[in-house]
């Protein structure tokens, strides 16, 4: 009698959890710069990636999903709020580790929508939107963090060369020293599988930033030398092996059914690496499609349709809405995403809400700017050069002469974005 106590007693809390929290596990892949082209199912012939690939059988590949900016800290600041970058401060730019701003601690972000519903909260990875206390992590509604908080790179590395090189930290503490490329994707997947096992019996949420495929992308010995795209490719064919071994633990743990798992970048490749977003054009720092669209797969088996092409409109800022849907939580009132969930589902005749995208990179003289409304596409910067993305995705044929009404339309809905969400820098020329 004694030894069932406890059983028992176990028992209870896990309903008393389980009755508390609705809504599945999310486990949210952001990749650095991944292309869209740089996947076997979006045509890769020269990088493999089988799980991916197995992702895409059994579950849904969107071919129009786009972020909001080619860069890797406006974006992601619309990824984990669902509003526009320039109306949380990061419209333009990267943080470097000396930044002094960020993300601030009063906007609502994924992990807090998560956390209404009971969901644990992890972020492993790069981070990018602040670095200071308060705009950290685990300020921002994430019960833990692992990870670098911002790039690899050599504009960053050299920041802490004095006290031993770049920091990979747990919580606030730094468990590491010096960050190293190769390790980066296996020591993130080592505990991403950590997280979802010690989370197994309760609802999680978990977000896993990449540090690869961005500059400097490099490999594990067991991954390097063996695609057929040189080292950038080996680091894509790793990220491929992550993600196997995540859906593998999902499905022997028993939750594929329960866990919904999105697969996704933050922007397009970086220029002058072997990264490819064919067959769009531009690369990440311009607003061509090759910039904005990325990869994007969605899998929860039994609940997102299997073996099928998504052609609806979506944006990492419709991430947040409809997690909030599909778990019941409150999302914030101001928002510039929409609710997904029934696209997702493939429920019959759904269609994407979202008919816009607006999109910035830098200000002033390197000022590119673009209004998107289904399949018109309007670049603002240097000139108003109107593009068809139903017959050209490349974005060669201007036909601002063609359609000025277009043009004038997308051109006032672009200034009312601008003033609404850029507030004192709207008026920069
Ligand atoms: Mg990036």
């Amino acid at each position: 009698m004694h030894l069932r106590l406890p059983v028992l007693w176990f028992g209870l809390l896990a309903m008393t959890s389980s009755s508390f929290a609705a809504g599945p596990n999310v486990i949210l892949i952001n990749c650095d710069d991944l292309g869209y082209g740089d996947l076997g199912c979006y045509g890769a012939k020269d990088i493999r990636t089988p799980h991916l690939d197995r992702m895409a059988a059994e579950g849904t590949r969107f071919t129009d999903f786009s972020v909001t900016s080619a860069l890797c800290t406006p974006s992601r600041a619309a990824l984990m709020t669902g509003k526009y970058p320039g109306r949380v401060g990061l419209a333009t730019g990267v943080l470097r580790p000396d930044s002094q701003t960020g993300l601030a601690g009063s906007e609502t972000t994924l992990a807090e929508v998560m956390r209404q519903t009971g969901h644990a909260t992890g972020c492993i990875g790069k981070w990018h939107l602040g670095f200071l206390p308060g705009m950290r992590p685990m300020d921002q509604g994430f019960d833990s963090y692992y990870g670098v908080l911002h790039n690899l790179d050599k504009f960053e590395t050299v920041v802490f060369e004095k006290e031993g090189g770049m920091p990979v930290l747990r919580g606030d503490v730094v468990e590491k020293r010096p960050a190293v490329p190769a390790e980066m994707t296996g020591l993130y997947t080592a505990e991403a599988l950590k997280f979802i096992e010690a989370n197994r019996t309760r609802p999680f949420f978990l977000y896993l930033g990449h540090a690869m495929p961005h500059l400097p992308f490099d490999a594990s010995p067991k991954f390097k030398g063996k695609s057929q795209r040189g080292l950038y490719g080996d680091a894509v064919e790793e990220l491929d092996d992550s993600t196997g071994q995540i859906l593998d633990k999902l499905r022997m743990l028993g939750l594929a059914e329960t866990t919904l798992v999105i697969f996704t970048s933050d922007n397009g490749p970086e220029r002058k690496t072997p990264g490819t977003a064919a067959p769009l054009s531009g690369t990440k720092h311009t607003v061509h499609e090759g910039g904005l669209r990325v990869p994007c797969l969605a899998w929860w088996p039994g609940k997102v349709p299997a073996a099928r092409v998504c052609d609806e409109f979506v944006s990492t800022l419709d991430l947040l809405p409809t997690f909030a849907s599909l778990t019941g939580a409150q999302p914030p009132a101001v928002l510039d995403g929409f609710d997904q969930s029934a696209v997702l589902r493939g429920e019959p005749g759904a269609k994407s809400p979202r008919k816009t995208l607006y999109s910035l990179y830098g200000l002033k003289q390197r000022r590119l700017e673009s209004m998107r409304e289904g399949r018109w596409k309007l670049h603002l910067h240097p000139s108003a050069r109107l593009f068809d993305l139903g017959k050209d995705l490349q974005e060669t044929a201007d036909l601002s002469t063609q359609h000025p009404d277009v043009v004038q339309k997308l051109s006032n809905a672009a200034d009312a974005i601008r003033k609404e969400t850029l507030g004192q820098l709207s008026g920069t020329p």
